[in-house]
């Protein structure tokens, strides 16, 4: 009987490439064809009603239930003329994926006549029946009350036949039960203490945007490959698989041009995107073989946060059409590069000066460095909440791995930022005016950023406008990081705006005071400072010398959360209290005990029936061997080779049992321990260590076995994608 493997092989090698249908030539034609956006609402709303819906985003504004009504019939019109006979509140909650839940705006009169309709409290608000989802203790589930409340600062949008709804989700008594609703005041918060810290150099801005632009990075697999492989199936990474001869160490895929079936792909899943709003710019291969990327412009946080929610949907039902898989895991082959989504964000006035752009004149860049180092000190004060922000059971192979930032977080400036922040931090003590303790503002150097300067091997980068947070994994929600993100940056400029007004009240120069200021807080930041090889293992060494921390155990990462440090600067700013965050943790830490759960039984159920069976046919082939040759009367030395590889595989074949036996045993002590906290701590630090050796063991089985017998797609199969 053949291997599914190779009729797996057979069915990915004889693909051709899907013909793409475009909606017209020119993407400008249909961008943004399936968004409630402003053209749409110009036609199917009046003025009031759009200025309704403006000012609750802009200003926060509630919109009453006669609008609400308005707004909804409008909302209706337009979705059913592209189709929709459903509508859907569209809501993150903390599993990481979307919710949905659809219902038809068909309404049944009599037995023969109906009509559609869409009311303003069904925009506003909904009650889905969502006690499977994780609350943390929020909520009872026998209760199941959590409602989703409309979110009209991000466009509703049709898929397929439905009109979907942005939405929070929060409990009944008003915690949060998703990534949206924490996102959205962090958003405000950093709003508020921008502006205020703004004001300080131009009274003219009113409000302060978060900018993000989300890198995509992804794996593409043959869908019947993927299908021969019940770990990819299961858990979205390879739990076993000898490493490739050939792998990326000739970087001859990073930026090479891109496979024919691959670029149909993209095209039509850009398409797609497109479509709904997401404004995809950039495609390119990845450093590693069947490694891709996909990057959209930048746009306002919370919109860049839907989107990227929504192009991983459209991804992963596009690729169906190919015949793909796509891989959004973190780390789905061991040995090489794992996937991210680096986070590019800055500050944006409404005014149109982006805060993280350094200026022509002294005093802009005096702007400029304010926003430049509260973020530096910020992200030194919280580096352990930042650390905590990315941390899961599928980024933790990635982090500290091939390529892969370490789990030490630090920030990369570039030579240039460096030398002004030294001569910025010295001048007071070297300069003449020392004793006067004056300083002037015409004495910040000029700042002109070299976009080349470059190193990709740090966590969180300064990239000449913005700064990049590359530790973030490729399946993330991102709201995650830029809750933390936000929230520390604005609690550090809302300090930072405090002593710069008391310094002020007590009389000394507005300018000094911001200087002089600015100039402690490097100090006492710079260590997070590294521009170095992120890779090394000397980094390691001195992070430790500079008493950075550098955790790499995911539940130690998610404990950070509760600190007494994380909840007075959550709870100080109204961004999540106390409640909120204990049951965060408490999700967060289910969802890792279960995705270890999950790895440990596929690769207990894999070693069992693929990879000992496989081994044990090799050793009777071997074994029919060697016996016939004695029987032959042949001498020992002429089939000794054979009876050596059947000892080395048995004693494989051996060291994988008791390693299976003890991970099961382990398994079930941390199942039976009574809380989630130490039922994590158990998966990171008992089950897991079997990991390693039952792959070591299987993927020397693999280089032994012959060819023909094995059972599972290898590396080179999978990886070099056609
Ligand atoms: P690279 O891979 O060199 O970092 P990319 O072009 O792949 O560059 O991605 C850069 C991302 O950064 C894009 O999404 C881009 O829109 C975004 N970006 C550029 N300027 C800003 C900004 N001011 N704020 C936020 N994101 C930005
Ligand atoms: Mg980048």
């Amino acid at each position: 009987m053949t291997l599914m493997r190779f009729k797996a092989l057979e069915t990915a090698q004889s693909r051709t490439p899907v013909k793409v249908e475009f909606p017209s030539p020119k993407i400008s034609d249909y961008y943004g064809m399936n968004v409630f956006g402003e053209s749409a609402m110009r036609q199917f709303l009046g003025k009031e009603a759009i200025k309704a819906i403006n000012d609750a985003k802009n200003e926060g504004l509630k919109i009453d239930r006669n609008m609400a009504d308005v707004i909804a019939t409008g909302m209706k019109q337009w979705s059913m003329s592209k189709g929709a006979t459903h509508y859907s509140h569209w809501f993150q909650p903390l599993t990481g994926a979307t919710a949905e839940k659809h219902d038809a705006f068909f309404e049944p009169i009599d037995v023969t006549s109906s009509m559609e309709r869409f009311s303003g409290n069904a925009l506003v608000q909904q009650e889905p029946d969502a006690s499977s989802f994780p609350s943390g203790g929020l909520r009872n589930t026998f209760e199941a009350r959590g409602y989703t409340a409309w979110d009209p600062s991000s466009p509703a949008f049709v898929i397929g036949r439905t009109l979907c709804i942005p939405t929070i989700f929060v409990s009944y008594t008003g915690e949060a039960l998703d990534f949206k609703a924490p996102l959205l005041k962090s958003l405000h918060f950093m709003d508020t203490a921008a502006t205020a810290v703004c004001k300080l150099f131009d009274k003219n801005v009113d409000k302060v945007t978060t900018s993000l632009g989300i890198e995509q990075e992804y794996f593409l697999i043959d869908e019947a490959l993927y299908y021969a492989r019940p770990d990819l199936m299961l858990t979205g990474r390879t739990l076993m698989g000898y490493s490739s001869a050939k792998g990326q160490q000739l970087e001859d895929h990073y930026f090479g041009s891109i496979p024919d079936r691959v670029m149909a792909y993209m095209a039509d899943m850009e398409t797609e995107a497109l479509k709904l709003g997401i404004p995809l710019k950039t495609r390119h291969n990845e450093v590693a073989p069947g490694q891709f990327e996909c990057a959209p412009q930048f746009e306002e946080a919370n919109l860049a946060v839907d989107h990227n929610q929504l192009l991983m949907d459209v991804m992963e039902k596009v690729a169906r059409r190919h015949h793909f898989k796509v891989l959004l895991h973190e780390k789905p082959f061991a040995g090489i590069n794992g996937s991210g989504k680096h986070n590019n964000w800055s500050l944006i006035t409404s005014t149109g000066v982006n805060l993280l752009s350094p200026g022509k004149t002294p005093l802009n860049n005096l702007q400029f460095l304010t926003f430049f180092i509260n973020t530096i000190k910020a992200v030194d004060d919280h580096a352990d909440l930042m650390r905590a922000s990315i941390a899961s059971a599928s980024n933790q192979y990635r982090l500290g791995a091939n390529e892969a930032p370490p789990s030490i977080i630090s920030i990369f400036i570039g030579t240039q930022l460096s030398n002004v922040l030294e001569s910025f931090e010295n001048s007071l003590s070297n300069s003449e005016d020392n004793t006067g303790g004056s300083i002037h503002v015409n004495k910040i150097p000029e700042i002109l950023m070299d976009n080349t300067d470059r190193n990709r091997t740090s966590p969180f980068a300064f990239t000449g406008n913005k700064f990049e947070f590359r530790a973030v994994g490729s399946q993330a929600n991102c709201s995650s990081p830029m809750i933390v993100l936000n929230t520390i940056v604005a609690d550090r400029l809302k300090q930072f705006k405090a002593e710069v007004d008391s310094k002020v009240q007590a009389g000394q120069n507005q300018e000094e005071a911001i200087v002089e200021i600015l100039r402690r807080y490097v100090k006492e930041s710079k260590k997070v400072i590294f521009e170095g090889n992120g890779y090394s293992d000397e980094w390691a060494e001195e992070a430790a010398r500079r008493g950075l921390s550098n955790i790499k155990d995911v539940p130690t990462a998610l404990h950070v959360y509760t600190s007494e440090k994380s909840k007075k600067v959550f709870g100080e700013n109204n961004i999540l209290n106390e409640r909120e965050l204990e049951a965060r943790y408490e999700i967060l830490l289910e969802d890792f005990v279960k995705k270890v759960q999950i790895e440990s039984r596929v690769l207990g159920d894999m070693a069992n029936t693929y990879i000992i069976p496989a081994a044990i046919s090799f050793q009777n082939k071997i074994a029919d061997f060697a016996t016939n040759m004695k029987n032959l009367g042949l001498p020992e030395e002429d089939y000794k080779v054979a009876l050596d590889a059947l000892k080395e595989s048995a004693s494989h074949v051996s060291t994988i049992k008791t390693a299976v036996y003890k991970m099961v045993e382990e398994r079930k002590v941390a199942n039976n321990l009574p809380n989630t906290e130490e039922k994590a701590d158990a998966y990171s630090q008992k089950v897991k260590q079997y990991f390693d050796v039952i792959r070591k063991h299987s993927d020397k089985l693999e280089r032994i076995v012959e060819d023909a017998q094995w059972p599972l797609p290898k590396y080179r199969e999978l990886l070099f994608v056609k």
